[in-house]
């Protein structure tokens, strides 16, 4: 008998009657011997249109209204999900975040979560209780409601897999596992049965959205394994018909490259002949730093005789025009003759915990590209990863050419 926390997202609970097939998995898992405590996102689409009436009040300075908004949806999902289970014949009931004893710190829209009291919870559990946990919110100290930025209910559902010392957290979902790469870009993409902690986290910062940041990290912390399956098929988590998070071993270190991941929604900024001497980067990215602009990739070229060297760095889309304007404002203090930017970049990762002891990733990547006229603006790299920044319009053919390049699609790569 295991105890394990399965969480459903927005489309697994998108109306009434998906609402009902999710209890049925879970009366599946109890049917098997386990014991299970659930929790659920708000039905999909509630949570953006929640979002949308608060934009439309003029001056929305109170961020905790916000919160106490926007994670209504959950709310509605637990009590739909509890009476769904009772129909079952179970006993069942729904949990906020408050009532659970979730805390989380005062960042309103994004909060971290701080502790995790459920011992009433893990109570009811003990006596047969179905638990179903509204996902994505908790309460501070002032007992404010809060939320744990879009995407939470995966952190909640892992942080509860935690306090509960869970033998599994499965992430019900709409796609069937984690992906060697987008299969709406390569076909031949293929579910990975494994995946490391490392790796996942590489992929979730990387713009593979199946699974929020936060979560990863979590899961990684207490090593709490992680399955992402799939809603719409038969198979229940216990089958392990999805992707498991799990620790890294040793066979999978054989495979260099695990997944890739790619990130259209980038921007580079190039500052050109500023002085190579200390002090100049913190100029240029303490401005930045203050006005909230997440910095990525960051390269300067050798210096030129003259002492004068560039720079270039990448941000997200959406914050290029205000960055850009922070960098003319701080132009007398930083001192470059000209700016330059890139608004059409896209980010390509090759992800892998094999590449610690193996050579020659990034060669084979570089000639890869190079076979298809795909020019290289940015190249980074760290232990497992190794990313290149190129012309978004060749996102498609880079992905294809290294998903092959790599042997990805050939079998099963977990
Ligand atoms: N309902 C929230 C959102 O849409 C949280 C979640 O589903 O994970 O972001
Ligand atoms: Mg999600």
């Amino acid at each position: 008998m295991s105890l394990i926390v399965m969480k459903f997202g927005g489309t697994s609970v998108g109306d009434v009657e998906r609402i009902k097939k999710a209890a049925e998995k879970v009366v599946s898992e109890i049917q098997q011997g386990h014991k299970v405590a659930v929790v659920v996102s708000a039905m999909a689409g509630v949570t953006d249109r929640l979002e949308g009436y608060c934009s439309t009040m003029a001056s929305q300075t109170d961020y905790s209204e916000h919160d106490a908004v926007v994670s209504a949806g959950e709310q509605v999902t637990a009590g739909l999900m509890a009476l769904a289970l009772q129909r079952h014949g179970y006993k069942a009931r729904s949990w906020q975040g408050w009532q659970l004893g979730l805390h989380t710190d005062a960042f309103y829209g994004k909060a971290r979560i701080k502790d995790i009291q459920a011992s009433a919870l893990r109570q009811r559990l003990e006596w047969g209780e179905v638990a179903v946990v509204a996902g994505f919110q908790g309460v501070n100290e002032e007992d404010r409601i809060t939320t744990l930025g879009r995407g939470g209910s995966d952190t909640s559902a892992v942080a509860l897999a935690v306090a509960l010392k869970a033998d599994r957290c499965d992430i019900y979902t709409d796609v069937d596992g984690v992906f060697t790469t987008d299969p709406r870009i390569v076909p031949q993409a293929t579910k990975m049965s494994r995946v490391s902690y490392e790796e996942m986290l590489e992929l979730a910062s990387l713009g593979a959205k199946v699974l929020q940041e936060r979560s990863v990290e979590m899961a990684m912390r207490f090593r709490m394994p992680v399955q992402v399956l799939s809603t719409f098929e038969d198979a229940v988590g216990s089958a392990l018909p999805g992707t498991l998070v799990t620790e890294g071993t040793l066979d999978m270190e054989d495979k260099v490259v695990t997944g890739i991941a790619y990130s259209r929604n980038e921007a580079q900024i190039t500052l050109v002949r500023i002085a190579d001497k200390p002090g100049v980067a913190a100029k240029i990215f303490a401005p930045l730093a203050r006005a909230e602009i997440n910095v990525d990739m960051i390269v300067q070229t050798a210096s030129r005789d003259d002492g004068s060297t560039d720079l270039s760095f990448t941000i997200a889309r959406e914050d290029h025009d205000r960055a850009f304007s922070v960098l003319e404002k701080e132009k007398g203090s930083i001192g470059y003759t000209k700016l330059l930017s890139l608004k059409n970049v896209a980010k390509i990762s090759l992800v892998g915990i094999g590449m610690r002891s193996h050579a020659g990733v990034a060669a084979k990547m570089f000639e890869t590209l190079a076979a298809k006229g795909i020019n290289i603006l940015v190249i980074e790299t760290s232990e497992i990863n190794t990313s290149v920044l190129i012309a978004e319009e060749y996102t498609e053919l880079a992905l294809r050419a290294l998903h092959a390049a790599y042997g990805l699609g050939e079998e099963d790569a977990g």
